[in-house]
Protein backbone atom coordinates (compact mmCIF):
# COMPACT_ATOMS: atom_id res chain seq x y z
CA UNK A 1 0.00 0.00 0.00
CA UNK A 2 1.09 3.50 -0.83
CA UNK A 3 0.58 5.74 2.18
CA UNK A 4 0.78 9.82 2.83
CA UNK A 5 1.87 11.46 5.98
CA UNK A 6 -0.36 13.95 6.62
CA UNK A 7 1.38 15.74 9.40
CA UNK A 8 4.96 15.76 10.07
CA UNK A 9 4.46 14.31 13.40
CA UNK A 10 6.47 12.78 16.82
CA UNK A 11 4.36 9.14 16.51
CA UNK A 12 4.92 8.74 13.04
CA UNK A 13 8.26 9.02 13.37
CA UNK A 14 8.21 6.94 16.22
CA UNK A 15 6.04 4.33 15.68
CA UNK A 16 4.14 4.77 12.07
CA UNK A 17 6.64 5.04 9.96
CA UNK A 18 7.96 1.58 10.79
CA UNK A 19 4.05 -0.11 10.92
CA UNK A 20 3.79 0.73 7.14
CA UNK A 21 7.15 -0.19 6.04
CA UNK A 22 7.07 -3.35 8.37
CA UNK A 23 3.68 -4.22 6.09
CA UNK A 24 5.33 -3.89 3.01
CA UNK A 25 4.32 -1.24 2.79
CA UNK A 26 5.49 2.58 0.66
CA UNK A 27 5.69 6.16 2.02
CA UNK A 28 5.36 8.03 -0.76
CA UNK A 29 4.90 11.31 0.53
CA UNK A 30 4.27 13.64 3.76
CA UNK A 31 2.71 16.91 4.31
CA UNK A 32 3.70 19.58 6.83
CA UNK A 33 2.61 23.20 7.78
CA UNK A 34 6.10 24.38 7.26
CA UNK A 35 8.23 24.07 4.04
CA UNK A 36 11.58 23.44 5.47
CA UNK A 37 10.08 20.63 7.99
CA UNK A 38 8.62 19.52 4.93
CA UNK A 39 11.70 19.03 3.41
CA UNK A 40 13.45 17.82 6.26
CA UNK A 41 11.33 15.45 7.77
CA UNK A 42 10.86 13.64 3.65
CA UNK A 43 14.30 13.51 3.90
CA UNK A 44 15.32 12.51 7.43
CA UNK A 45 12.90 9.48 6.48
CA UNK A 46 13.35 8.32 3.37
CA UNK A 47 9.99 9.92 1.89
CA UNK A 48 9.97 10.79 -2.02
CA UNK A 49 7.54 14.00 -1.64
CA UNK A 50 7.51 16.52 1.35
CA UNK A 51 4.31 18.76 0.89
CA UNK A 52 2.62 21.56 2.40
CA UNK A 53 -0.27 21.69 0.49
CA UNK A 54 -2.73 19.13 0.90
CA UNK A 55 -5.02 19.46 -2.48
CA UNK A 56 -1.78 18.84 -4.23
CA UNK A 57 -0.50 16.16 -2.03
CA UNK A 58 -3.93 13.67 -2.57
CA UNK A 59 -4.07 14.66 -6.44
CA UNK A 60 -1.69 11.66 -7.21
CA UNK A 61 -2.99 8.76 -8.73
CA UNK A 62 0.09 6.49 -6.67
CA UNK A 63 -1.27 7.18 -3.64
CA UNK A 64 -3.80 4.32 -1.85
CA UNK A 65 -4.48 5.63 1.73
CA UNK A 66 -3.06 8.38 4.15
CA UNK A 67 -2.63 8.34 7.93
CA UNK A 68 -3.86 11.55 9.86
CA UNK A 69 -1.09 12.45 12.55
CA UNK A 70 -1.74 16.18 12.79
CA UNK A 71 -3.18 18.01 15.89
CA UNK A 72 -6.72 17.27 16.77
CA UNK A 73 -8.37 20.15 15.42
CA UNK A 74 -7.04 19.24 11.51
CA UNK A 75 -8.59 15.77 11.70
CA UNK A 76 -11.86 16.44 10.13
CA UNK A 77 -10.80 18.82 6.83
CA UNK A 78 -7.80 16.67 6.50
CA UNK A 79 -10.00 13.83 6.41
CA UNK A 80 -12.96 15.06 4.43
CA UNK A 81 -9.89 16.43 1.86
CA UNK A 82 -8.59 12.56 1.46
CA UNK A 83 -12.42 10.88 1.32
CA UNK A 84 -13.06 13.43 -1.60
CA UNK A 85 -10.29 12.80 -3.71
CA UNK A 86 -11.17 8.36 -2.79
CA UNK A 87 -8.23 7.54 -0.41
CA UNK A 88 -8.88 5.63 2.22
CA UNK A 89 -8.05 6.77 6.02
CA UNK A 90 -6.13 6.07 8.88
CA UNK A 91 -6.62 8.90 11.50
CA UNK A 92 -5.77 9.26 14.88
CA UNK A 93 -7.30 9.91 17.46
CA UNK A 94 -9.64 11.97 18.88
CA UNK A 95 -11.18 11.86 15.60
CA UNK A 96 -12.46 15.50 15.31
CA UNK A 97 -13.20 17.93 18.09
CA UNK A 98 -16.49 17.22 18.18
CA UNK A 99 -18.53 14.00 17.64
CA UNK A 100 -21.01 15.79 14.73
CA UNK A 101 -17.50 16.25 12.66
CA UNK A 102 -16.81 13.00 13.52
CA UNK A 103 -19.88 11.26 12.32
CA UNK A 104 -20.04 13.50 8.93
CA UNK A 105 -16.61 11.84 8.07
CA UNK A 106 -17.04 8.46 9.31
CA UNK A 107 -20.12 8.53 6.71
CA UNK A 108 -18.81 10.42 3.90
CA UNK A 109 -15.91 7.36 3.95
CA UNK A 110 -18.83 4.99 4.13
CA UNK A 111 -20.66 6.91 1.62
CA UNK A 112 -17.09 6.96 -0.65
CA UNK A 113 -16.63 3.21 -0.32
CA UNK A 114 -13.33 3.72 1.39
CA UNK A 115 -11.65 2.22 4.26
CA UNK A 116 -12.07 4.55 7.16
CA UNK A 117 -9.98 3.70 10.58
CA UNK A 118 -9.11 5.09 13.77
CA UNK A 119 -5.41 4.40 15.77
CA UNK A 120 -6.80 3.17 18.70
CA UNK A 121 -3.40 1.07 18.96
CA UNK A 122 -4.57 -0.45 22.98
CA UNK A 123 -6.77 -2.88 21.69
CA UNK A 124 -4.13 -3.83 19.12
CA UNK A 125 -1.80 -5.25 22.11
CA UNK A 126 -1.66 -9.32 22.88
CA UNK A 127 -2.10 -7.84 26.48
CA UNK A 128 -5.78 -6.35 25.54
CA UNK A 129 -6.20 -9.12 23.49
CA UNK A 130 -5.73 -11.95 25.89
CA UNK A 131 -7.95 -10.21 28.72
CA UNK A 132 -11.26 -9.29 25.94
CA UNK A 133 -10.61 -13.32 25.49
CA UNK A 134 -10.95 -13.95 29.10
CA UNK A 135 -14.28 -11.48 29.52
CA UNK A 136 -15.61 -12.54 26.47
CA UNK A 137 -15.33 -16.42 27.25
CA UNK A 138 -17.08 -16.22 30.82
CA UNK A 139 -14.30 -16.71 32.87
CA UNK A 140 -14.70 -14.28 35.34
CA UNK A 141 -18.80 -14.84 35.53
CA UNK A 142 -20.61 -11.27 35.00
CA UNK A 143 -19.08 -8.22 34.93
CA UNK A 144 -19.72 -6.02 38.15
CA UNK A 145 -16.95 -3.09 37.67
CA UNK A 146 -13.73 -2.02 35.53
CA UNK A 147 -10.59 0.28 36.92
CA UNK A 148 -8.52 1.56 34.20
CA UNK A 149 -5.20 3.69 35.08
CA UNK A 150 -3.46 5.54 33.26
CA UNK A 151 -2.04 8.38 34.37
CA UNK A 152 1.51 9.25 33.07
CA UNK A 153 4.31 11.26 33.27
CA UNK A 154 4.08 13.33 29.55
CA UNK A 155 7.89 13.34 28.49
CA UNK A 156 8.79 16.74 27.56
CA UNK A 157 8.89 16.29 23.87
CA UNK A 158 5.16 16.10 23.62
CA UNK A 159 4.32 18.59 25.81
CA UNK A 160 3.61 21.27 23.41
CA UNK A 161 0.32 22.17 22.61
CA UNK A 162 -1.10 19.04 24.59
CA UNK A 163 -0.20 21.02 27.57
CA UNK A 164 -1.76 24.38 26.71
CA UNK A 165 -3.20 24.82 23.70
CA UNK A 166 -7.08 23.78 23.71
CA UNK A 167 -7.99 25.03 20.37
CA UNK A 168 -5.47 22.37 19.15
CA UNK A 169 -7.15 20.02 20.99
CA UNK A 170 -4.91 19.84 24.23
CA UNK A 171 -5.54 18.84 27.57
CA UNK A 172 -5.69 14.80 28.95
CA UNK A 173 -9.32 14.03 27.94
CA UNK A 174 -8.68 14.70 24.38
CA UNK A 175 -5.12 13.08 24.71
CA UNK A 176 -5.28 9.63 27.04
CA UNK A 177 -9.45 9.33 28.18
CA UNK A 178 -10.54 8.65 24.24
CA UNK A 179 -7.84 5.71 24.55
CA UNK A 180 -9.36 4.57 28.18
CA UNK A 181 -12.84 4.46 26.65
CA UNK A 182 -12.06 2.41 23.59
CA UNK A 183 -10.17 0.01 25.46
CA UNK A 184 -13.09 -0.16 28.09
CA UNK A 185 -15.75 -0.65 25.15
CA UNK A 186 -13.09 -3.03 23.44
CA UNK A 187 -13.08 -5.38 26.63
CA UNK A 188 -16.62 -5.30 27.82
CA UNK A 189 -18.69 -4.93 24.41
CA UNK A 190 -20.63 -2.46 25.60
CA UNK A 191 -20.88 1.39 25.58
CA UNK A 192 -21.02 4.01 28.53
CA UNK A 193 -24.43 5.35 29.10
CA UNK A 194 -23.94 8.15 31.26
CA UNK A 195 -20.53 9.40 33.70
CA UNK A 196 -19.87 11.89 36.17
CA UNK A 197 -16.13 13.28 36.52
CA UNK A 198 -14.04 15.86 38.32
CA UNK A 199 -10.50 17.43 36.27
CA UNK A 200 -7.65 19.09 37.74
CA UNK A 201 -4.80 21.39 36.55
CA UNK A 202 -2.17 20.26 38.48
CA UNK A 203 0.94 21.54 37.54
CA UNK A 204 1.35 21.00 33.68
CA UNK A 205 -1.86 21.97 32.38
CA UNK A 206 -1.81 25.52 31.31
CA UNK A 207 -5.79 26.86 30.25
CA UNK A 208 -6.30 22.51 29.78
CA UNK A 209 -6.75 19.91 32.36
CA UNK A 210 -4.03 17.79 32.84
CA UNK A 211 -5.74 15.09 35.52
CA UNK A 212 -9.34 13.62 35.33
CA UNK A 213 -10.97 10.89 37.49
CA UNK A 214 -14.35 9.55 36.13
CA UNK A 215 -16.82 6.89 36.91
CA UNK A 216 -19.16 5.50 34.04
CA UNK A 217 -22.23 3.63 34.32
CA UNK A 218 -22.43 0.90 31.24
CA UNK A 219 -25.28 -0.06 29.82
CA UNK A 220 -25.22 -3.54 31.63
CA UNK A 221 -24.77 -1.86 35.26
CA UNK A 222 -21.11 -2.52 35.63
CA UNK A 223 -19.64 0.53 36.84
CA UNK A 224 -15.89 1.93 35.33
CA UNK A 225 -14.02 4.03 37.38
CA UNK A 226 -10.98 6.11 34.91
CA UNK A 227 -7.87 8.02 35.82
CA UNK A 228 -5.91 9.66 33.49
CA UNK A 229 -3.00 12.14 34.14
CA UNK A 230 0.22 14.25 32.57
CA UNK A 231 1.51 14.74 36.13
CA UNK A 232 2.24 11.26 37.53
CA UNK A 233 6.06 10.73 37.43
CA UNK A 234 6.19 7.30 39.40
CA UNK A 235 2.35 5.84 38.96
CA UNK A 236 1.94 2.14 37.08
CA UNK A 237 -0.39 2.19 34.33
CA UNK A 238 -3.05 -0.71 34.17
CA UNK A 239 -6.55 -2.24 33.98
CA UNK A 240 -8.62 -4.49 36.59
CA UNK A 241 -11.66 -5.94 35.71
CA UNK A 242 -13.40 -7.71 38.47
CA UNK A 243 -16.65 -10.33 37.44
CA UNK A 244 -18.98 -12.69 39.78
CA UNK A 245 -15.95 -15.72 39.14
CA UNK A 246 -12.70 -13.97 38.78
CA UNK A 247 -10.54 -10.67 38.31
CA UNK A 248 -8.30 -9.94 35.83
CA UNK A 249 -5.00 -7.50 36.96
CA UNK A 250 -2.88 -6.41 34.19
CA UNK A 251 -0.68 -4.07 35.31
CA UNK A 252 2.04 -2.18 32.83
CA UNK A 253 -0.54 -2.86 30.27
CA UNK A 254 -1.73 1.08 29.06
CA UNK A 255 1.37 1.54 26.65
CA UNK A 256 2.68 1.45 23.26
CA UNK A 257 4.87 -1.22 23.80
CA UNK A 258 3.93 -5.12 24.13
CA UNK A 259 4.91 -5.33 27.46
CA UNK A 260 3.55 -5.67 30.71
CA UNK A 261 1.52 -8.75 32.99
CA UNK A 262 -1.71 -10.30 32.88
CA UNK A 263 -2.72 -12.33 35.87
CA UNK A 264 -6.13 -14.27 36.25
CA UNK A 265 -7.35 -14.27 39.75
CA UNK A 266 -10.25 -16.83 40.76
CA UNK A 267 -11.45 -19.42 43.42
CA UNK A 268 -8.50 -21.72 42.11
CA UNK A 269 -5.89 -19.30 42.46
CA UNK A 270 -3.78 -16.88 40.86
CA UNK A 271 -2.33 -17.39 36.84
CA UNK A 272 -0.40 -15.71 34.78
CA UNK A 273 -1.75 -15.11 31.46
CA UNK A 274 0.51 -15.65 28.63
CA UNK A 275 0.37 -13.53 25.90
CA UNK A 276 2.09 -12.80 22.20
CA UNK A 277 4.00 -9.80 22.16
CA UNK A 278 3.86 -8.35 18.75
CA UNK A 279 4.15 -4.54 17.81
CA UNK A 280 0.82 -2.88 18.82
CA UNK A 281 0.79 -0.80 15.51
CA UNK A 282 2.02 -2.96 12.84
CA UNK A 283 -0.73 -5.33 14.07
CA UNK A 284 -3.42 -2.61 13.38
CA UNK A 285 -1.60 -1.30 10.27
CA UNK A 286 -1.88 -4.97 8.79
CA UNK A 287 -5.84 -5.09 9.49
CA UNK A 288 -6.06 -1.63 7.74
CA UNK A 289 -4.50 -3.35 4.56
CA UNK A 290 -6.20 -6.32 5.05
CA UNK A 291 -9.81 -3.78 5.10
CA UNK A 292 -8.88 -2.26 2.28
CA UNK A 293 -7.81 -5.53 0.02
CA UNK A 294 -12.00 -6.54 1.20
CA UNK A 295 -10.77 -9.18 4.41
CA UNK A 296 -12.42 -8.34 7.70
CA UNK A 297 -12.22 -4.56 9.21
CA UNK A 298 -10.25 -2.45 10.55
CA UNK A 299 -8.85 -2.99 14.68
CA UNK A 300 -10.72 0.40 15.33
CA UNK A 301 -13.31 1.63 12.60
CA UNK A 302 -14.75 4.81 12.36
CA UNK A 303 -18.04 3.97 14.70
CA UNK A 304 -14.78 3.06 17.27
CA UNK A 305 -13.51 6.27 16.81
CA UNK A 306 -16.97 8.26 17.16
CA UNK A 307 -17.72 6.20 20.37
CA UNK A 308 -14.63 6.62 22.44
CA UNK A 309 -14.87 10.39 21.65
CA UNK A 310 -18.33 10.78 22.44
CA UNK A 311 -17.24 9.31 26.13
CA UNK A 312 -14.68 11.27 26.47
CA UNK A 313 -16.69 14.72 25.54
CA UNK A 314 -18.99 13.10 27.77
CA UNK A 315 -16.24 13.27 30.87
CA UNK A 316 -14.75 16.81 29.80
CA UNK A 317 -18.70 18.39 30.02
CA UNK A 318 -19.40 16.23 33.08
CA UNK A 319 -15.96 17.87 34.54
CA UNK A 320 -17.30 21.15 33.34
CA UNK A 321 -20.87 21.29 34.73
CA UNK A 322 -20.07 19.02 38.37
CA UNK A 323 -23.30 17.01 36.68
CA UNK A 324 -24.03 13.38 35.48
CA UNK A 325 -24.23 13.45 31.99
CA UNK A 326 -25.40 11.22 29.61
CA UNK A 327 -23.01 10.16 26.24
CA UNK A 328 -24.02 11.27 22.89
CA UNK A 329 -22.99 8.87 20.49
CA UNK A 330 -24.50 11.35 17.89
CA UNK A 331 -27.06 9.40 16.51
P1 LIG B 1 3.21 16.21 17.37
O1 LIG B 1 3.22 17.41 18.25
O2 LIG B 1 4.48 15.45 17.20
O3 LIG B 1 2.74 16.59 15.90
C1 LIG B 1 1.63 17.41 15.65
C2 LIG B 1 2.06 18.50 14.69
O4 LIG B 1 3.02 19.33 15.33
C3 LIG B 1 2.76 17.92 13.46
O5 LIG B 1 1.79 17.65 12.47
C4 LIG B 1 3.76 19.02 13.10
O6 LIG B 1 3.14 19.97 12.25
C5 LIG B 1 4.04 19.72 14.41
N1 LIG B 1 5.36 19.33 14.94
C6 LIG B 1 5.69 18.17 15.56
N2 LIG B 1 6.98 18.17 15.94
C7 LIG B 1 7.49 19.36 15.53
C8 LIG B 1 8.76 19.97 15.60
N3 LIG B 1 9.80 19.35 16.18
N4 LIG B 1 8.90 21.18 15.07
C9 LIG B 1 7.89 21.82 14.49
N5 LIG B 1 6.63 21.30 14.38
C10 LIG B 1 6.45 20.09 14.90
O7 LIG B 1 2.03 15.32 17.85
P2 LIG B 1 1.93 13.78 18.15
O8 LIG B 1 2.65 12.95 17.18
O9 LIG B 1 2.28 13.57 19.56
O10 LIG B 1 0.33 13.59 17.98
C11 LIG B 1 -0.26 13.76 16.70
C12 LIG B 1 -1.64 13.12 16.70
O11 LIG B 1 -1.49 11.74 16.98
C13 LIG B 1 -2.61 13.65 17.75
O12 LIG B 1 -3.92 13.62 17.22
C14 LIG B 1 -2.50 12.65 18.89
O13 LIG B 1 -3.69 12.58 19.66
C15 LIG B 1 -2.24 11.37 18.14
N6 LIG B 1 -1.42 10.40 18.87
C16 LIG B 1 -1.81 9.09 18.92
C17 LIG B 1 -1.07 8.14 19.53
C18 LIG B 1 -1.50 6.71 19.48
O14 LIG B 1 -0.81 5.88 20.06
N7 LIG B 1 -2.57 6.37 18.80
C19 LIG B 1 0.17 8.49 20.24
C20 LIG B 1 0.55 9.88 20.09
C21 LIG B 1 -0.24 10.77 19.43
P3 LIG B 1 3.35 19.89 10.68
O15 LIG B 1 2.73 18.60 10.27
O16 LIG B 1 2.64 21.10 10.18
O17 LIG B 1 4.84 19.89 10.46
Amino acid sequence: MRWGLVGASNIAAAHMIGAFRANGGTIRSVLSGDPDRAKSYAAEHQIEFGHTDLDKMLDDDDLDAVYISTTNDKHFAQAMAAIAAGKHVLCEKPLAMDVTDAVTMVRAAADAGLVFATNHHLRNAGSHLAIRDLVQSGRLGDILSLRIFHAVHLPPHLQGWRIDNPAAGGGVIPDITVHDADTVRFHLGEDPVSVVAMSTGSGMGQGVEDSVMSVWEMRSGAQVMAHESFTHRHAATGVEIHGTKGSIHARGVMTQNPVGEVTLVTEAGAETVPFDQHDLYARAVGLFIDAVAGKGAPAADGRDGIASLAVAKAVAAAAESGRRTDVDYGG
